[in-house]
């Protein structure tokens, strides 16, 4: 049977009372089959509507072959059935928000089609943002979309959401009763063609075969904005986000901004200059720290040189990090004469190194246990990490023990 689709006549119907033809019980879930419906059942790049049959929540909506709508409610029984007539009610804000989007996407793509040829190849609802891929066809005029097109275009698109411009379904039998129509888009279906036209008929803003659903006026979109266009596979991928969805991406964009401005104490004008000129001094300050450390570690491993004896040795350090002691260690390593500890102190670590005629390896291995120390290593190198501080001297003093 073929369910009356009330939403193709008047888009703002959001409640009624209709009858239950059937009630079809599936493994998880309840199919309900109306004598007509509200709900727009998902197809045309747009998702279907949602909201309650009785007191039962419409998780999906869809059209078998035979042009049933199936409404489905996620529960295994239900008390709805055939023949009784039950109120129904559409999740407005939702179907509205479709409605909002899939016009937006209309004037957009009748937009590029008008200024520069672009067909529309490709359509995407995204829960983050719509897109719409851009062929540019045999131009004569454009070779690519630029962001200043871009930007044109986007303005051209808010023109006629403000010039508030009728948006009429034409609906036909066949695709010859269609056929001097005009559209910016080739015919697909054979036939139950249906139209969208935004503004006149004769000069139309856009006009293309659609079966989704679309406010009457374009000032109910509201707003338009694109955020990027990306060459992909030969066209142009636009990036935007239409209605009430793309004022609240500026909400967030807006409280991004302004968090960055007094950040770096700037407006949005000077935002970019201060941040690049805070990266610069950054860099300075990491050449100069990277400088100092190399100097430092040179010193460190000078004087250590110096106090070499044969005996172990341990030294402690706040400031130098644990690469940079591994760094002097190794560089120590083959002059060693007997066992050299560097402390890392900010992590409890012992680094420790030898000639390898002391296996640093099995030292860490035998004994930090005892005091709960993790680590490991190799003849010449091995690091122990301790969980107490007071543990450090304890376990170098009973190294030395172990060595004399
Ligand atoms: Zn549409």
């Amino acid at each position: 049977m073929c369910t009356e689709k009330l939403f193709e006549k008047n888009v703002y119907l959001k409640n009624g009372n209709f009858k239950i033809i059937k009630v079809i019980n599936k493994d998880n879930s309840i199919h309900i089959i109306l004598d007509k419906t509200i709900f727009f059942p998902t197809g045309g790049g747009q998702s279907c509507d949602i909201g309650t049959i009785g007191d039962f929540n419409v998780i999906d909506v869809y059209e078998d072959e035979t042009k049933t709508i199936h409404h489905v409610i996620s529960e295994k029984k239900c008390s709805l059935k055939e023949g009784d007539y039950v109120d129904v009610f559409l999740d407005w804000d939702h179907r509205f928000d479709n409605m909002q989007r899939h016009l937006g996407e209309h004037i957009l793509s009748g937009v590029f089609h008008n200024e520069y040829g672009g067909i529309n190849r490709g359509f995407h609802m995204g829960n983050d943002y719509m897109t719409i891929d851009i062929h540019l066809e045999d131009n004569q005029k454009h070779n690519e979309i630029t962001w200043d097109m871009c930007k044109n275009a986007e303005i051209k698109t808010n023109s006629i959401i403000y010039n508030n411009q009728k948006v009429k379904t034409f609906n036909f039998k066949t695709k010859n009763e269609a056929k001097d129509f005009p559209v910016r888009k080739r015919l697909e279906l054979e036939e139950d063609i249906r139209i969208v036209c935004v503004g006149s008929e004769n000069n139309p803003s856009d006009s293309v075969a659609c079966c989704g659903t679309h406010p009457n006026t374009t000032g109910q979109v509201g707003l338009l904005k694109i955020y990027k266009v990306e060459a992909n596979k030969g066209m142009y991928r636009i990036y935007f986000e239409a209605g009430k969805r793309a004022l609240l991406s500026y909400q967030t964009i807006y409280d991004t901004l302004n968090q960055l401005s007094n950040q770096y104490s700037a407006g949005f004008d000077d935002l970019i200059d201060k941040i690049r000129a805070k990266e610069e001094k950054n860099k300075e300050t990491k050449d100069r720290v990277y400088k100092l450390a190399k100097h430092i570690t040179a010193e460190e491993e000078n004087k250590i040189m110096k106090n070499l004896v044969n005996k172990p040795l341990a030294y402690k350090y706040d400031i130098l990090t644990i690469d940079e002691l591994l760094k002097v260690g190794r560089n120590l390593s083959p002059s060693l004469t007997s066992l050299l500890s560097l402390v890392h102190n900010p992590s409890n670590t012992i680094l420790l190194f030898s000639n390898g005629n002391i296996d640093c390896g099995k030292l860490v291995k035998d004994n930090a246990a005892i005091y709960g120390g993790k680590g490991g290593g190799r003849k010449e190198s091995a690091r122990v990490i301790f969980p107490k501080k007071d543990y450090i001297d304890v376990f170098i003093e009973l190294l030395e023990k172990h060595l004399r």
